[in-house]
């Protein structure tokens, strides 16, 4: 059984492998214009619909703030909140086509878009990560019935090739997730703490990180409810300061 599973696998990979071959260089979501796999199969116009995260935004969660602010402030978001990590940036918006193919990218297993939305993370991340302050990069671990549903997790892809343009370690092998929580997406602020309160643990057999500074990595982050209950297991087991990095940022209405 578990060789016709392997089989199964290795059969399945080297179609997709095949696949791509054949895959025809078009923008999968205008099909306008050209786009190569390793633009995620986005083209250039399409691209100038996503909206990157600029100035100003909150200190600590990094929630983009509407109009002229030049001090350094705190959102409200974070007022409500009490928050594990030291800060969290994002590279771009989570709406429009974006939040779109995000979804894509998790629900459909649409994983050739997976170099256009690392590559989204690594031009933001990257140089905000230089200067030798930070040891490693952890990913927002997914539950394993979820992550065999899915086949993989975003957060672990998006994070190794983070960690291949940064050369810091990837370590997955510290953060589990113990309990399969609902999805965020339909809940309040609140209730999104409370889910995501006692999800998380320490691996059996994990080291502690004593005095380490970790970068958490996720595809989407909206109250950071979900980064800063990880932060507070990677704090209780040692880490001395806990970043947070995101593909995209989403906003609650
Ligand atoms: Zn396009
Ligand atoms: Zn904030």
């Amino acid at each position: 059984m578990l060789n016709n599973l392997t089989n199964l696998k290795a059969w399945k990979s080297w179609l997709e492998a095949g696949l791509s071959f054949i895959y025809p260089e078009v923008c999968q979501y205008c099909g306008q214009e050209r786009a190569t796999a390793d633009e995620g199969f986005i083209g250039a116009n399409c691209r100038q619909n996503v909206k990157e995260i600029q100035p100003p935004f909150c200190e600590r969660c990094g929630l983009p703030f509407e109009g002229e602010i030049t001090t350094a402030f705190e959102c409200s978001n974070c007022h409500a909140m009490e928050l594990h990590f030291s800060q969290a940036r994002s590279a771009v918006a989570a709406k429009g086509m974006l939040l779109d193919l995000i979804h894509r990218y998790k629900y459909q297993r649409a994983q050739w878009l997976e170099p256009f939305l690392a590559e989204l993370l690594i031009r933001k991340a990257s140089p905000a990560l230089q200067g030798g302050k930070w040891d490693m990069i952890v990913p927002v671990p997914l539950h394993p019935l979820k992550e065999s549903e899915r086949e993989f997790n975003q957060a672990e892809r998006l994070g190794e090739r983070l960690s291949a343009a940064t050369q810091l370690p990837l370590r997955k092998n510290l953060l589990c997730r113990a309990t399969p929580t609902r999805t965020q997406t339909q809940l309040s602020r609140a209730e999104r703490t409370e889910n995501v309160r006692q999800a998380f643990s320490w691996q059996k057999k994990a080291p502690v990180i004593k005095n380490q500074r970790v970068v958490l990595v996720d595809d989407v982050l909206t109250t950071g409810a979900t980064t800063s209950a990880c932060a507070q297991v990677l704090r209780r087991h040692g880490a001395s300061d806990v970043c947070v990095w995101t593909v995209a940022r989403g906003l609650l209405n």
